[in-house]
């Protein structure tokens, strides 16, 4: 089959596995390309096949030596529609992974689900003994409650007034203003009940109560912070208020670790383009600026960049890990510098439709999006056939 992009909006309903592989590939020959990073062992990734999940794992696994578990919700191809892109990244991974001679496993569902958390727990007993990282790092427009059914959608709205930006179609470059009502109070508790920390919470108490997690275990869950351009959208909304609820959680599961000598971050990470970015308003053109400075200034970093930068300065670096005042993890500091964020603004000021591609990155950014599906990606012929049905090796 002749595999092309189907794009609507920020989805993009087909995928390359070929064009995949080698995305990941090239995330891989970075962290080789690294120190090594005497890391963690045995490491369980929650939302693991693409963005900073798939990073984490890449990095555990390729410069730490480490076996690795990854949770995700992804879709096999089947008749005429391809696999989604994390089961290619993933099918990707694990091949190279036991190429290393690292093991890796895959669970394919609902991380929300009980089933899938007990399915987890057995093969952890059976495979690796006990956990001793866990990286949190779902990212979901909706959860399905496993105790009371309950089900519960997200939505990226502000909070108390509405809210107009600037925002782009990246497709074609118009640069239009976004107007976003306030969300209600329902929405904002069912956004804290998909994004906020209760299913962390719940992975790590099945986990300790089973005795799986070693001592000294680290769990981290990631957030974003980001410029007061996307704060009423973001920081302040209803998103950050699941965050906020993340954090809360973080230092709830420090005092339920520190008995056993264990520890919860939350690391706040650069904005990047991933499907989950893709869907907020205003974030996308506040991305492409923010590219089109740091590429200037030689600070730019994707996803695996900065999940190296994580674990080997901070997560397993030499020094305790440096924290914020609220104790977070900053790995978003060269994004939040003052002389990052003064160009930025003063781009912001100006983008029109007119000048969006001169004056921000957003070929980058468009670029990238796809890349996420396999697509736009050196040395794969796209009138080729392809087959796209690949299997995961070690799906359990
Ligand atoms: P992503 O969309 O690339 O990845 C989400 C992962 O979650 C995928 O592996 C997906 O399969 C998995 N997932 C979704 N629903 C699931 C379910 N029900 N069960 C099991 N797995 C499920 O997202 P991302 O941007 O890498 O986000 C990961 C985390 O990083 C989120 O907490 C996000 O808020 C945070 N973060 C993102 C950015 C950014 O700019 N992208 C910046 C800072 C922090």
């Amino acid at each position: 089959m002749i595999i092309q992009p189907k794009s609507r909006g920020f989805i993009c309903t087909t995928a390359h596995p070929e064009g995949c592989a080698s995305q990941v590939q090239r995330q891989i020959e970075y962290v080789q390309s690294k120190p090594a990073i005497n890391g963690p062992r045995n490491v369980l990734v929650v939302g693991a096949s693409t963005g900073y999940g798939l990073a984490s794992r890449i990095v555990a696994s390729f410069a730490s030596g480490a076996n690795t578990i990854g949770v995700y919700f992804d879709k096999a191809a089947e008749g005429v529609r391809t696999a989604s892109a994390g089961w290619y990244n993933s099918a990707a991974f694990e091949q190279a992974a036991a190429a290393a001679g690292n093991k890796s496993f895959s669970i394919v569902g609902d991380a929300f689900s009980d089933e899938i958390k007990a399915k987890t727990l057995d093969l952890i007993r059976t495979e690796l003994g006990q956990i001793d990282l866990v990286v949190y790092s779902v990212a979901s427009p909706r959860r399905t409650h496993p105790k009371t059914g309950e089900s519960f959608a997200s939505v990226i709205k502000p909070l108390g007034e509405t809210y107009s930006n600037k925002t782009v179609n990246f497709h074609n470059g118009e640069v239009t203003t976004a107007t976003i009502e306030p969300a209600t109070e329902d929405e904002l508790r069912q956004t804290i009940a998909v994004m906020g920390g209760e299913d962390w919470e719940m992975w790590i108490d099945e986990l300790q109560k089973a005795g799986l997690l070693a001592d000294n275990a680290t769990t981290v869950a990631y957030s974003y912070l980001g410029p007061e351009i996307t704060h009423a959208v973001y920081k302040e909304g209803t998103i950050g208020a699941a965050k906020d609820d993340l954090e809360v959680t973080s230092k709830r599961l420090n005092e339920k670790l520190a008995a056993s000598g264990g520890r919860s971050f939350i690391s706040v990470n650069k904005a990047l383009v991933t499907q989950s970015s893709s869907a907020i308003p205003v974030v996308p053109l506040y991305i492409s600026a923010l590219y089109k400075v740091m590429k200037e200034k030689g600070l730019h970093e994707g996803c695996i960049e900065q999940m190296y930068r994580l674990f080997s300065e901070r997560l397993y670096g030499a020094a305790p890990a440096a924290l914020d005042e609220k104790g977070r993890i900053r790995i978003d500091d060269w994004e939040m510098r003052d002389d990052v964020q003064a160009e930025v603004a003063q781009l912001w000021a100006d983008l029109t439709t007119e000048n969006v591609y001169e004056k921000s990155d957003l070929l980058g950014y468009r670029k990238e999006f796809f890349q996420l599906f396999g697509f736009e990606t050196d040395g794969i012929n796209y009138e080729a056939d392809t087959n796209p049905e690949v299997d995961i090796p070690n799906l359990r």
